[in-house]
C-alpha cells in the first residue's frame, strides 16, 4: 500500500511548482484575500503558503488529507457546476506522501488556531495549539525525501533556477486573474515580488508586469449567447513593438479558461496568426507576444478533468471559441479595421 500511495502520489505531484499551484488553489478556494508564498532553497527545503481565508473545522482536520476527500464537491452533478480550482480532493494526501506536512489552521468560530503534523498517509500524529490567526497555513518540508532520483533532479542549480522562474510565472497568472487578491512571493527569506489589492485585470496587470509592457495592451472584450461565450483580454497594439517591450526573457502570454491559467495550443495558434499577419517579424524566433486573456464559459460546457493539474481543459464549443476570438482580434489587427 505504501508504494501505490507514493507512486500515484509521484504522478499528481511532480514538481515544486506543481505544490505552489495546488497549495494557492486551496487558498483561493478557501476565499482568502490575502496569500503568501514563501520558499526555502528553491522549495526543496521548504514550501509555505499562508491564507486567511475559511480555515478547516476542526471536525474536518481528521480527513482533510486523506485521499479522495474534498469538502468541495458532493455529488457527481457538482462536477458539471464547477467554480473551485479543486475537486478531486487528492492534493493534500499526495504532498503528504512525499515530504513532511504541517498545517496550521483556524476558522471564524474557533479561538485560536491549531497546528497538526501529518504523516505519510496523511493522518495526523500530533497538534498543538499555535498563535496565528483566522485560515490556513500549510509548510512542506523536505519535499521528495523518499523519491531521490526527483531530488537529484534538483541537484542542478540551473533546473532549479528554471523551476523557481515556473513558481514566478504561475503566481503572475494568479494575481492577473484575481486582482482582489493582495499577494507576497518570498525566497529565502527575501520578498522576491508582492502585489497589493487592486481593482481590475488592467491595474493588476500593471502591478505584476509594469507600465512600460502594459502601455502598449489595449483592451478587447467579445460576449455572445448560444454557445455562451465571454472573452476579456488585453492585446498588444497594432504596430507596437512587442519585442522590445517584453524585456524579460520570458513570454508574457495568459489565458485563462473560466479563471484558470491554462495552455492552449488551439486559441494562442489563432492569437498568433491574426496577430502575425501583420507584425511577424516580432514574433521570429518563437516568441509570443504579452497579453492577457480571460475566457469564461458555462462551467457545464468546460471539462478541466483531463491531467492532474489542470492546466489542459477541454471545451465543449472549442469551435466557436476560436471563432470568437479570431472576430474579437480581428477588429483590432484586421488591415480594414486599422
Ligand atoms: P481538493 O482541493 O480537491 O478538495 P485537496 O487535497 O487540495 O483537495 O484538499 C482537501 C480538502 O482540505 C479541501 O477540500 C478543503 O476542505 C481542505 N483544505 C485544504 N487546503 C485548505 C485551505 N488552504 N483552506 C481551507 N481548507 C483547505
Ligand atoms: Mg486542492
Amino acid at each position: 500500500a505504501e508504494t501505490i500511495r507514493l507512486l500515484s502520489s509521484s504522478q499528481v505531484i511532480t514538481s515544486v511548482v506543481n505544490v505552489v499551484k495546488e497549495l494557492l488553489e486551496n487558498s483561493l478556494d478557501a476565499g482568502a484575500s490575502s496569500v503568501e508564498v514563501k520558499l526555502e532553497n528553491y522549495g526543496l527545503d521548504r514550501i509555505e503558503v499562508r491564507d486567511n481565508g475559511s480555515g478547516i473545522k476542526a471536525s474536518d482536520t481528521p480527513v482533510m488529507a486523506v485521499r479522495h476527500y474534498t469538502s468541495k464537491i458532493s455529488s457527481h452533478e457538482d462536477l458539471e457546476h464547477l467554480e473551485t480550482y479543486g475537486f478531486r480532493g487528492e492534493a493534500l494526501g499526495s504532498i503528504c506522501a512525499v515530504s513532511e506536512v504541517v498545517l496550521t489552521t483556524k476558522t471564524v468560530d474557533e479561538d485560536i488556531s491549531t497546528q497538526y503534523t501529518l504523516d505519510l498517509t496523511g493522518k495526523i500524529v500530533s497538534q498543538k495549539p499555535s498563535h496565528l490567526g483566522q485560515g490556513t497555513t500549510v509548510c512542506v518540508l523536505k519535499l521528495f525525501k523518499n523519491l531521490p532520483v526527483r531530488r537529484q533532479f534538483y541537484s542542478n542549480t540551473r533546473k532549479c533556477k528554471d523551476e523557481l522562474k515556473k513558481v514566478q510565472d504561475l503566481l503572475m497568472a494568479y494575481a492577473i486573474i484575481k486582482p482582489e487578491l493582495r499577494f507576497t512571493y518570498t525566497h529565502n527569506k527575501a520578498v522576491v515580488w508582492q502585489k497589493p489589492r487592486v481593482s481590475d485585470h488592467r491595474t493588476a496587470l500593471l502591478a505584476v508586469l509594469g507600465m512600460a509592457s502594459v502601455a502598449n495592451l489595449l483592451p478587447l472584450q467579445h460576449r455572445q449567447e448560444q454557445p455562451e461565450i465571454t472573452i476579456d483580454g488585453y492585446f498588444p497594439k497594432p504596430g507596437s513593438d512587442v519585442a522590445a517591450t517584453s524585456s524579460s526573457s520570458s513570454d508574457r502570454t495568459f489565458i485563462f479558461v473560466n479563471n484558470r491559467p491554462v495552455h492552449y495550443k488551439d486559441i494562442l495558434k489563432v492569437v498568433k496568426e491574426q496577430y502575425s499577419s501583420q507584425y511577424a517579424k516580432d514574433l521570429a524566433h518563437g516568441r509570443h507576444p504579452t497579453l492577457m486573456m480571460s475566457i469564461t464559459v458555462p462551467a457545464s460546457s468546460v471539462d478541466v478533468n483531463l491531467t492532474p493539474d489542470k492546466t489542459q481543459v477541454m471545451l465543449h464549443n472549442k469551435e466557436a471559441v476560436l471563432s470568437a476570438v479570431q472576430a474579437m482580434l480581428g477588429t483590432l489587427y484586421s488591415p480594414q479595421g486599422s
